[in-house]
């Protein structure tokens, strides 16, 4: 892939449960590092999650949360031989947030998916139909693929 081309791909829609922001392994210093991707042949880091999130999409390894979520076990780190992504730079993923025009709950009728998915006790509802996400959402994804309208997605992306 050209440089130029690979920049451009950071931009590029994705299909519709990843149209949103392309969401990286939470072990990475700068986008920039994963234009070293292109040179791996192994892609290891895919082989090893334990989840199966990893996608290669031209490329790069992108986080597919349709799949499940991330439980930032690290292996995805430890097996990256290039450095691209590196135990000491872990990091909380970006939070979730919940679209109220696509969300059941938010229309009246009764769901909860996303927040039993929630290990972490982020998703909280205010009465019996208004979920939000909470300040401790560590961005893991979990809630992202249970959701049966697709409502929640990564939000400000730093
Ligand atoms: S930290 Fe673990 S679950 Fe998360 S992307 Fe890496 S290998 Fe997969
Ligand atoms: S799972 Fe989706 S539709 Fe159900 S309450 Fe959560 S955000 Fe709304
Ligand atoms: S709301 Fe909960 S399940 Fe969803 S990304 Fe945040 S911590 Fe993970």
């Amino acid at each position: 892939m050209e440089r130029r081309e690979f920049f451009s791909s950071f931009t590029r829609p994705f299909r519709r449960e990843e149209r949103r922001t392309p969401i990286y392994p939470p072990y990475f210093h700068s986008r920039e590092d994963f234009e070293r991707c292109l040179d791996c042949s192994d892609k290891s880091c895919e082989k090893v999650c334990e989840e199966g999130i990893i996608e290669i999409v031209d490329g790069i390894p992108i986080l597919n949360f349709s799949r499940s979520g991330c439980t930032f076990c690290d292996e995805c780190a430890r097996a990256c031989e290039l450095a691209v992504l590196k135990v000491e730079e872990k990091r909380f993923l970006p939070a979730m947030v919940i679209d109220p025009i696509e969300c059941l709950a938010w229309h009246g009728t009764i769901c909860s998916s996303c927040r039993d998915a929630c290990l972490d006790r982020a998703i909280e509802f205010v009465g019996l139909f208004r979920p939000e996400i909470k300040g401790n959402c560590t961005g893991c994804g979990f809630c992202v693929g249970v959701c049966p309208t697709g409502a929640i997605s990564v939000g400000r992306v730093e």
